[in-house]
């Protein structure tokens, strides 16, 4: 109950002390520097020691950021010329959800041509942070659905509000991006399941987090909300996709069948939901409803669950725990199934479109 009260809250009235940075904003390499000055003047017996350290962290601070600013606006300037039809921007819990919950959206908008850019806000799994196997398993599904097998991937570190983001796009074209922000994964079915603050905790107690992945940054609610919406601002989707906003958390077995979802997924959404808030070009966002589909109705033909199917395929050979078995991964397209869950996301696709205000023309 609490969290969506919490929700409702953000949502309609917009807490000026929470609000997010400005993209551009000093990084949090400079403000470790800034910490280091303050305690180097209230030790140091020397000012103009201390005015020779000052200048070199200034010039060193314009040219970081003068960098920062020019690779954004490269990476712009490319996106202009490759994105002659639509951006999708999808912002999901984990690796995977893409490809369970949003597909075969992502993939019909990357057959049409479009650009596509899916941002994974966790890492790994609650028990294992490593995300190299499911960054690899992401890497090799939008190969199959690009259709280039042995697609290669340029790595970058993007800075965005003030954080380090980690940034692959595809080789052979810039219009397959895949930017993941390694924030602790939390369990499906307990909210404080990890003794450092998982997503949950960030959400629910403002309680800071550190990622999991190399370079290690820190975010609090409000840092991750900034981040969430200068990813869309610089990328201007015409369409954003997230998950279902809107159900009870967690998992819970007692619960009617189907009613509890993942806390990552939920919490991920709202965050989204937050960040896109009043952005005046963003002309549809889509949530898509995610665990509790499997007790809904099939609603894929076969040939797109057979599609879906190949695409998780390519991802669980990379990541095995993504599917119960990856050799013998199956559509259940049953009204009611008692198979693994996976097998049953793969014949449903249930997109509902949240009402925006007349967009500003583009
Ligand atoms: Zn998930």
């Amino acid at each position: 109950m609490w969290h969506s009260e919490k929700f409702a809250r953000s949502e309609f009235s917009w807490n000026p002390e929470g609000e997010p940075h400005a993209c551009g904003e000093p990084s949090s390499f400079i403000t470790g520097k800034l910490r280091f000055l303050r305690s180097y003047l209230r030790t140091s017996p020397s000012p103009r020691l201390f005015l020779r350290w000052l200048l070199l962290f200034l010039m060193l601070s314009a040219l970081l950021l003068s960098i920062a600013s020019a690779n954004e606006s490269a990476y712009r300037a490319e996106l202009d010329k490759a994105c002659v039809g639509s951006r999708v921007l999808s912002v999901v819990a984990h690796a995977d959800d893409d490809l369970y919950f949003i597909n075969p959206s992502i993939d019909e908008a990357i057959a049409r041509g479009a650009c596509v850019h899916t941002v994974v806000v966790t890492a790994g799994y609650v028990d294992d942070p490593n995300n190299d196997a499911r960054q690899r398993g992401l890497q090799a599904a939008y190969a199959l659905m690009l259709g280039e097998s042995g697609l290669q991937w340029r790595h970058s570190e993007r800075q965005l509000a003030g954080k380090i983001i980690e940034h692959w796009q595809a080789n052979s074209t810039p219009r397959i991006e895949l930017s993941f922000l390694e924030l602790p994964a939390g369990a499906h079915d307990d909210l404080r399941s990890r003794a450092r603050p998982n997503l949950y905790r960030v959400f629910a107690d403002d309680a800071a987090t550190e990622t999991t992945g190399t370079p290690m940054q820190r975010y609090n609610e409000s840092e991750l909300i900034a981040v969430l919406r200068a990813i869309i601002e610089s990328y201007d989707p015409e369409r954003l996709l997230t998950l279902q906003a809107t159900r009870a958390y967690p998992v819970r077995h007692s619960r009617p069948v189907g009613e509890g979802d993942h806390p990552d997924h939920v919490i991920v959404a709202k965050l989204t939901m937050l960040a896109a808030k009043d952005l005046p070009r963003l002309r549809h966002i889509i949530q898509h409803d995610d665990y509790p589909i499997q007790d809904r109705p099939a609603n894929l033909s076969a040939e797109q669950a057979a599609r879906k199917t190949a695409i998780l395929h390519a991802y669980c050979l990379q990541d095995r725990r993504g599917c119960a078995d990856p050799e013998r991964l199956t559509p259940d397209c049953d009204a009611r199934n008692d198979s693994h869950w996976g097998a049953a996301w793969l014949c449903r696709h249930y997109p509902s479109p949240v009402a925006r205000p007349a967009p500003i023309k583009r």
